[in-house]
């Protein structure tokens, strides 16, 4: 009888499962779609420009490994509230925001969900329905009852407005509602900046905490379009807090590079709450790691290597959305009459392509190309020399 004879074997992740699955694949043609990584039109994952030009002016000046602050490397903070706020706006000048480094958006969202969990130890969580599944674990671990809003409604292909906001509408006061910023993860269909607004309103009248992730910064429309609605919920007066990745959008997925802001009512709330977001890193992790924040840092910081970092990720953008037509174009010339215009609607690293489970299954087994169950493919991962294949494949199985 062993101490741990008890614990139950946890579900896989299905994602990172279906990576082990693809590692294991003998298919030469094999393609894995699952997991949101960004590769480049090699088929590799790029370490950007801007990236390396900010480590060999690190290089240069090395300096000792100290513990950061609990709260993690100042300057990087301070660098990326002007990024999510805007440098001259009334919440960074009046010091009413907090940003804290943290361990990727994942670490952003479990922090700001430990900090909540004390302050609205009774309150529900929402997510929309479908949602990264990491939203419903990370805020159950942290111990609240997670339910979700209307979001997708597959047979119109199209977000479900109407039962979004009936569902915000009946939410009780202070439900934590979990938004996802732009991109949206798995569907790619965001609100429109009219929607938005229609939102904001209900959350405002409803006191709803709303919790923005902003995982996907740049990859819809530009950086400061997608960050607009940032900006939306400050100017309706609101106080909420907004995770930040910097995985895709710095291709730094291993440097767990992230953040947590919380925009509170002034500066006095601003410094207790700061104390409190310091007390749940203290006890989790103490303080975060050094490199990956220096880095971004370095690049927000410095004009030229900004402006390199803009472009990159421009490219990026671009590159995911010539690919999203070639995918179109590819299914057309496969034989599909179905409209697939909605690969080219949907934004970001995402499309959701209505495929049954069946046929993703069909697609791994037969054709060695891996999508999530959900139908969820990655369009950033397709490139010129395996979209026609995909194209064919997704095709067949049809
Ligand atoms: N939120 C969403 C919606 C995501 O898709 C992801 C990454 N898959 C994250 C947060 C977490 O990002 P990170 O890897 O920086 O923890």
């Amino acid at each position: 009888m062993s101490l741990f004879s008890a614990v139950a074997l946890a579900p896989r992740d299905p994602i990172l499962g279906l990576s082990e699955q693809f590692a294991a694949d003998t298919n030469p043609n094999k393609v894995n779609l699952g997991v949101g990584v960004y590769f480049d039109e090699n088929g590799k994952l790029p370490l950007l420009d801007a990236v390396r030009k900010a480590e060999a002016a690190l290089q240069a000046n090395p300096k000792p490994r100290g513990y950061l602050p609990i709260d993690g490397l100042g300057s990087y903070d301070q660098n990326v509230k002007e990024l999510v706020f805007g440098k001259t706006s009334e919440p960074v000048t009046s010091g009413r925001v907090v940003t804290v480094q943290a361990l990727g958006g994942t670490g952003g969202l479990k922090v700001g969900a430990d900090f909540l969990k004390q302050l609205l130890p009774d309150s529900k969580v929402l997510i929309s329905n479908p949602s990264w599944e990491n939203h419903r674990a990370i805020f159950t671990q942290a111990g609240f009852e997670v339910g979700t809003y209307t979001y997708y409604d597959a047979a119109r292909r199209a977000i479900d407005f109407e039962g979004l906001k009936a569902d915000l509408e009946r939410a009780e006061q202070g439900t934590i509602v979990i938004l996802h910023a732009c991109c949206h993860n798995p569907t790619g269909y965001d609100l429109t900046p009219a929607q938005w607004d229609e939102i904001i309103a209900i959350v405002k009248a409803r006191q709803l905490t709303p919790f923005l992730d902003m995982a996907y910064q740049g990859f819809s429309q530009g950086l400061a379009e997608d960050g607009a609605v940032v900006g939306k919920f400050v100017a309706a007066g609101l106080t909420f807090l907004v995770s930040t990745s910097f995985s895709k959008s710095f291709s730094l997925y291993g440097e767990r590079v992230g953040a947590l802001s919380v925009l509170t009512q002034d500066k006095q709330e601003a410094a207790r709450v700061l104390s409190q977001l310091k007390v749940k890193v203290r006890t989790n992790y103490s303080n975060p790691p050094t490199h990956g924040a220096a880095v971004v840092s370095h690049v927000l910081a410095d004009a030229e290597l900004r402006a390199l970092w803009e472009e990159e990720l421009g490219e990026m953008r671009t590159r995911i959305k010539a690919m999203r037509q070639k995918l179109v174009d590819g299914l057309k010339a496969a034989g599909v009459s179905q409209d697939v215009s909605y690969i080219t609607t949907q934004v970001g690293m995402f499309s959701y392509s209505g495929l049954t489970k069946e046929e993703m299954v069909r697609l791994r087994e037969e054709f060695g190309v891996y999508g999530t169950d959900s139908g969820r493919i990655c369009v950033a991962a397709l490139n010129s020399n395996n979209v026609d294949y995909v194209a064919q494949a997704i095709a067949k199985v049809m």
